[in-house]
């Protein structure tokens, strides 16, 4: 059976972290649809264009724009298999999307991952988090320092803070996440495939544990 993993936590939550330690240890891609609209707008693609001021902002891009983003993104090959998504769906809208495109290839989400941490965490982490706009590398200034501070490790592009993880930016988002967001832990415990998680444990155990969810839910 395909595997879907849908990780669902506030932005700073650690979702992309997560996303790629599952992808490496089950070989299946993580989607991190914040990372492909960020790349449009790096590369000034005509969605680029469309959505850069909602990104920059921190508000929700409209779910007819994502719509086709999702599409054409689960559609490519790597994704036959399964995959992990990373900051999709942020909306019910979306969910049912997802939901009637998993169903159009007879399968459907093998588990719904809430990862729950607090404002506090978010901030602290969010404040600290610096990024490559050239190649879209991330690091911290707490956790994850580059080699040469203030540089980018993989290209040596100057570093800087993300437009959307300036404080106030960081409030508003996450905002939007408790109020557009919520509705969808209730939907993914409806269909009993839903599983919540402490975000602020060690990595690596939060890493087991989202493996675990996966493999769990599949054998069932
Ligand atoms: P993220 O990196 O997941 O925090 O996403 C960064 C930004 O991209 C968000 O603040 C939104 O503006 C936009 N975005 C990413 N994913 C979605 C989505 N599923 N629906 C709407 N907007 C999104």
């Amino acid at each position: 059976m395909r595997t879907t993993l849908v990780l669902l936590g506030a932005p700073g939550s650690g979702k992309g972290t997560f996303a790629a330690r599952v992808s490496d240890a089950l070989h299946l891609p993580p989607i991190s649809t914040g990372e492909i609209l960020r790349q449009a707008v790096r590369s000034g693609s005509p969605l680029g264009r469309e959505v850069q001021a909602f990104v920059e902002g921190g508000k929700l891009v409209p779910d007819q724009v994502m719509s086709r983003v999702l599409t054409s993104r689960l559609a490519e090959a790597d994704c036959a298999p399964g995959f992990i998504l990373d900051g999709y769906p942020r909306t019910l809208a979306q969910a049912h999307l997802l939901d009637a495109t998993l169903e159009a290839a007879a399968t459907q989400v093998t588990a719904a991952v809430s990862i729950e941490v607090t404002d506090e965490l978010v901030m602290r982490r969010l404040g600290g988090r610096r990024s490559c706009p050239n190649c879209g590398a991330v690091y911290n200034i707490h956790t994850l320092k580059p080699a040469r501070e203030g540089f980018c490790d993989k290209c040596g592009t100057a570093l800087v803070t993300r437009p959307d993880d300036q404080p106030d930016t960081i409030r508003k988002r996450l905002a939007v996440y408790a109020e557009q967001s919520a509705p969808l832990i209730a939907h993914y415990r409806g269909r009993g495939v839903l599983k919540t998680l402490d975000g602020g444990a060690p990595l690596d155990e939060v890493v087991t544990l989202i493996i675990g969810m996966a493999g769990a839910v599949q054998a069932s």
